[in-house]
């Protein structure tokens, strides 16, 4: 395996995704990661994930053991704890908890069932270049401890938040380092409770407030008395740890009240839209190494597999004409920015509402039900609130102690839509890249609403 097509650094959802459409291809495909194979799919999560992302993409529904439990809509807290949105019957939130483990395997092993191979406790170093054009990648071999290194027409960083092979390019046309304001660091426990869940299909998501300042906190049900629930704070220093939040959080949340801890770790997610290019000359970034998460929760499973299935067939076509410089790859940017990416996008605004209004006013709005949840669901669809005349009339009496609130909301709906409307006119080449990228900065610095 010293000369392949593909190389894809990480074993995840997102790199076993990819693989896995790379070899079903045709291609010749290497997947490493620095793990032993029985720990591929051990990552702190809150291990939710929505079945749209399968419907979209063909990858087969979790069965058996890979399910912890059904999920079937949510109650939304404002930081008062009050008036949560319900939301049910809305097909695009329903999912699953996953067993993370058996849901990683699983995932590795169609990987490798299409013609993939993996190597494991494969610690990737660096990339090589030849030229600007990356061409392969340096690794420690787990046999003798040796640097060895493997060529590829392509390389892929799908190595999660570390990005390690994305923090080692100077490119114009790619981000280095990810500011700490779009990073969210987390909490979580798997806790057995005291009492069965009355509700084991609802999850519950706690937003902004004393537990979590500029962030939330959820509770995800596992099983009828099993629950994934932790805390994801963003805002860099000053704002406490996610642990301290987390710790207080249980202590004063009556359902987790006496619960027995299974299992207790940190972790880190990006909570911004997805870096302005997802490909360089001869490399490509998918999943968390790319930001490809919702930015209001940092769910990026699904986001992650989804942009995997759309790489492998970009780099199958790249590879046949020979050409895996950025140019040759762009048409991953194109079908994915323009596509779900741009949900993404749309969603930083979201985000950046949620964390400029302050908590009387968030308390305030789901009291009056300024926003419904039908409002969220087109929120999360990147289509903004779209509400015909009748209906912001009926909202306007409702919120009319508040008109300030209402103010800042119409103005992410406009925002939401504006970006939405960029995205979908993603540059066809990377020359377009500069220009593109002004408008849509001028976008998000316009996004502010204290
Ligand atoms: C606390 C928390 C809660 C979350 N909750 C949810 C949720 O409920 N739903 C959801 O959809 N998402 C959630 N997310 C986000 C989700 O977990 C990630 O978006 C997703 O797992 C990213 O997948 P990935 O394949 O990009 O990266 P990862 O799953 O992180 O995989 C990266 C792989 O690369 C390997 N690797 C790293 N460096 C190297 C190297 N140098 N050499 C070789 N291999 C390397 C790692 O070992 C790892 O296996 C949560 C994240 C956190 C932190």
């Amino acid at each position: 395996m010293r000369k392949v097509d593909v190389v894809i650094v990480g074993a995840g959802s997102a790199g076993s995704v990819t693989a896995r459409r790379c070899a079903e291809m045709g291609l010749r495909t290497l997947l490493m990661d620095r793990k032993r194979e029985e720990s591929i799919g051990l990552k702190v999560c809150g291990d939710e994930i929505s079945k749209s992302h399968f419907d979209d993409t063909g990858i087969d529904y979790p069965k058996d053991d890979e399910i912890s439990t059904k999920i079937a809509g949510a109650d939304v807290f404002p930081p008062n704890m009050k008036n949560e949105l319900r939301v049910r019957g809305w097909k695009e939130f329903d999912g699953w908890t996953v067993q993370r483990q058996a849901f990683g395997q699983r995932l590795l092993d169609e990987a490798r069932r299409s013609g993939a191979k993996f190597l494991s406790e494969a610690h990737v170093s660096e990339p090589i270049f030849r030229g600007d054009q990356v061409v392969g990648v340096a690794y420690k071999d787990p046999n003798s401890g040796e640097t060895k290194t493997v060529n590829a027409q392509l390389v892929v960083d799908a190595s999660g938040f570390a990005g390690v092979l994305r923090n080692k390019i100077d490119s114009p046309l790619v981000e280095k380092e990810i500011s700490k304001e779009d990073i969210a660091l987390c909490y979580r426990e798997i806790l057995r409770l005291k009492i069965p869940l009355a509700e084991p299909n609802v999850a519950r998501v706690f937003l902004q407030g004393e537990y979590a300042p500029n962030g939330y906190a959820w509770i995800f049900p596992k099983g009828d008395q099993e629950v994934n629930a932790g805390v994801g704070v963003t805002g860099g220093k000053g704002r406490g740890s996610p642990k301290s939040h987390f710790l207080k959080f249980k202590e004063r949340y009556a359902l987790l009240f006496g619960s027995t801890l299974i299992d207790g770790k940190g972790g880190a997610v990006p909570v911004r839209r997805p870096i302005w290019s997802l490909v360089s000359d001869g490399i490509a970034f998918v999943g968390d190494s790319a930001c490809m998460t919702n930015p209001i929760h940092g769910g990026g499973l699904g986001a992650g597999m989804r942009a995997g299935i759309i790489l492998g067939e970009v780099a199958n076509g790249a590879i046949a004409r020979r050409d895996t410089s950025a140019k040759g790859l762009w048409s991953y940017n194109t079908r994915y920015l323009a596509g779900f990416g741009r949900r993404l996008a749309s969603l930083e605004i979201f985000k950046r509402l949620l964390v400029d209004v302050d908590d009387d006013d968030m308390n305030y709005g789901f009291e009056r039900r300024v926003l419904e949840a039908g409002d969220l669901m087109a929120a999360n669809r990147g289509d903004g609130f779209s509400m015909g005349a009748f209906e912001k009339a009926r909202r306007l009496r409702r919120g009319a102690g508040r008109i300030g609130l209402l103010r800042k909301i119409q103005k992410a709906s406009s925002l939401m839509k504006s970006i939405d409307r960029l995205y979908s006119s993603y540059p066809l080449r990377p020359s377009g890249l500069e220009t593109w990228k002004k408008s849509v900065s001028e976008i998000i610095e316009e996004a502010v609403f204290k």
